[in-house]
């Protein structure tokens, strides 16, 4: 309550209202939401617009935040600036939240202090003065500890004397801070200080007290020096009690206990009962569950069905909420861009009939590349000699390509290309499948399924190539990360959509798929991969030397079993656990609150 308090101060007493002050007070979380508030807020962080302006064109599409603002700075109803800030404060005096409630009427009688001072010596108060004494008086506030019906008081050794405690825990007996010490000022004479007499009167009245006293004195300080046992204790035997294995138990560290497990002794506990449903086999509101669906098709694009399968929470955030981080993070926009105009240098490459061109004249295959990537870099408006980090970003694709240099990765792509796939016949780049809005190269939509569920898949395959007697090997370009594990493990779609895709455009063909790695100069970040092969339906996934026989039919029923749920609405978005692998480079991990189980 202080603090919003105090962003509320800054609020109305500033000559030019900032959007960070208005939201400061509108986002904090005792303030009623309103809806499109974080809708605002992104607008104005994204647009750079610093000052408030009651009079622009974007907040005027939020007519009722618009009038609350106003409402808070400048409230109509009221004369003075003391008679608005009453009734600010006013709404949070009768809170059933009995806290708020009590720092509310102090907030309330130091703001009353204040009136009644500024009026006896007639001073008209200012903004700015009003906010300085403000701060000021808030800074030596104190709210005295009132008697709670749960937890542990905390008290000076002084107040102990009149208690009647079930426990009582005296810490910090040692020398120097018991018997009390008083701090002496060495320009004016010592008061009178009985502090060895007080402390004595204490251990009298503590050792009345019986065994509902426990006493401690620390060996060590923070630090790590030694430290001594008050000499009024000396005659104390020291218990035999081993505290130093006890674990420190905060509520939450004493709930991991039972991490995994369900606890049936507090049913009525809001976090048990979650913990305990998440625990359970069946789908619950605590798992996200999912409305019903009416249709009985499904669509997605390979790289979303992708996220389904990793994490439907991760999902939900990308596909659905469409949530994106409003703090930019250049490096990873600036390798998002890298990806995207190789992409699109290799797929101009392949168009102006570059792979051809390399049986003929490696180097003159090069000087094609090196242009083509250079509109790229025109058509995305990049320019990677702008600065130190793009220079040194793009480097390994630009530097020495036309001189053939196997330091540049596209000379190395270049290649592996001549070496493995130079006789191929015909061939397709950037081939799209699936697509909504159907122009005449987008292929027909591969799908799964029966008339009860169907599984349709979109997408874009990066490279094809057509080789004689019907057979196919499709690449993908990774300037990243990629592993064929996710295939075994059923989290990873892309390829088994894109062979789906193939199969329906070319029956009878065999077909091969692999990735085409440029992500850096190290030995395993980049080269041609071994390749994915189906054979009768069944999928050959490489697998360090060798290969992992998985049936074309065993992943169907996977996808499908997912897509079966989501349709019954029996699916939870929030039912996979915290996995470290997924989730280590998930942008959504701060939002997700999957470690939120104890
Ligand atoms: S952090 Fe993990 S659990 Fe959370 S959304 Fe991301 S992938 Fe899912």
């Amino acid at each position: 309550m202080s603090q919003l308090f105090i962003s509320y101060l800054n609020l109305i007493t500033t000559q030019k209202i900032k959007w960070n002050d208005v939201f400061a007070v509108l986002l904090h979380p005792l303030m009623q939401p309103e809806t499109g508030l974080f809708e605002l807020q992104i607008y104005y962080r994204g647009a750079g617009k610093i000052y408030f302006d009651k009079t622009d064109e974007y907040l005027l599409q939020f007519p009722e935040i618009k009038e609350k603002i106003e409402k808070i700075i400048f409230s109509d109803s009221e004369t003075d600036i003391f008679s608005t800030i009453f009734s600010f404060l006013k709404k949070f005096a009768r809170s059933e939240n009995r806290e708020l409630t009590i720092v509310t009427e102090k907030l309330l009688s130091l703001v009353k202090n204040l009136q009644n001072y500024y009026s006896l010596l007639e001073i008209e108060p200012q903004k700015t003065t009003l906010k300085k004494d403000l701060l000021f008086i808030l800074q030596k506030a104190e709210i005295h500890p009132k008697k709670h019906e749960f937890g542990i008081e905390i008290m000076g050794f002084l107040d102990t004397l009149d208690l009647q405690p079930e426990k009582l825990f005296l810490l910090g007996l040692n020398e120097g801070s018991f018997p009390i010490s008083k701090p002496t000022n060495p320009f004016l004479n010592p008061l009178p200080n009985y502090s060895w007499f007080i402390s004595m009167q204490l251990l009298l009245r503590w050792n009345a007290l019986g065994n509902k006293v426990k006493y401690f004195a620390a060996e060590r300080d923070v630090d790590g020096t030694s430290l001594q046992i008050s000499t009024l204790l000396e005659n104390f035997h020291k218990s035999e009690e081993n505290l130093s294995d006890l674990e420190y138990q905060s509520l939450r560290n004493f709930l991991k206990k039972y991490y995994g497990k369900k606890i049936l002794n507090f049913p009525y506990h809001k976090q048990i009962i979650r913990h305990n449903a998440l625990l359970d086999e069946s789908i619950s509101e605590f798992s996200g569950k999912t409305e019903k669906i009416e249709s009985n098709k499904l669509f997605f694009s390979s790289s979303s069905f992708d996220k389904l399968l990793q994490c439907p929470m991760k999902y939900w955030f990308a596909e659905i909420l469409k949530i994106k981080q409003i703090d930019y993070d250049e490096d990873k926009e600036n390798r998002r861009i890298l990806g995207n105009i190789l992409h699109k240098s290799l797929e101009k490459f392949g168009k102006a009939g570059g792979f051809r061109k390399l049986r003929e004249d490696f180097s003159s295959a090069c000087l094609l590349l090196e242009e083509k990537l250079r509109e790229s870099f025109d058509e995305y408006k990049i320019n990677p000699d702008e600065n130190l980090l793009l220079k040194n970003l793009y480097k390994i694709y630009r530097n020495n390509l036309h001189k053939e240099n196997s330091a540049n990765l596209l000379v190395r792509l270049l290649k592996w290309n001549l070496e493995k796939f130079s006789d191929f016949k015909d061939a397709f780049f950037e081939q799209k499948f699936g697509m909504k809005n159907e122009t005449a190269d987008n292929w027909d939509f591969p799908e799964i399924g029966d008339d009860k569920i169907k599984l349709l898949f979109r997408g874009i395959i990066d490279k094809i190539f057509i080789f004689p007697e019907n057979q196919i090997i499709a690449t993908d370009y990774k300037t990243g990360k990629f592993d064929f594990k996710e295939i075994i493990e059923k989290t990873n779609s892309q390829f088994v959509i894109y062979l789906l895709a193939l199969q329906k455009h070319f029956s009878n063909f065999k077909i091969k798929i692999a990735v085409e790695q440029i992500k850096s100069l190290r030995k395993a970040e980049n080269g041609l991969s071994t390749f994915l092969e189906i054979r009768e339906d069944t999928l050959f996934v490489p697998s360090g030397k060798t290969f992992i026989e998985i049936p074309l039919s065993e992943l169907k029923e996977h996808f499908l079993n997912v897509a079966e749920k989501i349709i019954a609405g029996n699916f939870g978005v929030a039912s996979k656990e915290l996995r470290r692998k997924v989730c280590e480079y998930c942008e959504y991990k701060s939002i997700c609150r999957k470690d939120s189980q104890f």
